[in-house]
């Protein structure tokens, strides 16, 4: 018997990742940064890259707020994603991968009391399988890579 990996849930949600995603630039799709601020009702769009950048409103209309991950405003593709099998796997950021690496790399997952669903309890299956994680931590190793 090997040593269990311990991993405890934080309880995060997606939603704490939304803020700063990582995206394809849509000009030259190089890696950007898309950046939301809900307090200002702003998100931002850079790319270190080509220069690329573009601010747009997060509200659908005066009253109304759209909260989304930052990348959603700009319709950009995320830059931390790969396909696993029929499923894409994806991170918004990567404290998001990081966090993903660690809940997979636990071979001992613990969850804590908590109100509603965690992110890791809303992941689909495939991340959950013991047999899906030395092909999961190669994705993740290979997003790591592209930075
Ligand atoms: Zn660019």
């Amino acid at each position: 018997m090997s040593t269990p990996v311990r991993f405890s849930d934080a309880n995060l949600t997606l939603a704490d990742f939304y803020a700063e995603v990582w995206a394809a630039c849509p000009a030259c799709s190089s890696k950007a940064t898309a950046r939301a601020d809900y307090v200002l009702k702003l998100a931002r769009l850079t790319c270190p890259h080509c220069g690329y950048h573009k601010e747009v409103a997060t509200t659908l209309t005066e009253k109304m707020a759209l909260v989304q991950p930052a990348h959603g405003y700009f319709d950009a593709a995320l830059w931390l994603q790969a396909p696993f099998r029929d499923e894409i796997f994806f991170a918004y950021n990567d404290r998001h991968l990081a966090y993903l690496e660690a809940y997979i790399r636990g071979t001992l997952r613990e969850h804590r009391d908590r109100k509603g669903f965690t992110l890791l309890e809303r992941l689909p299956k495939f991340y959950h399988l013991a047999a899906n994680r030395k092909p999961l931590l190669r994705i993740i190793e290979m997003l790591k890579a592209k930075g």
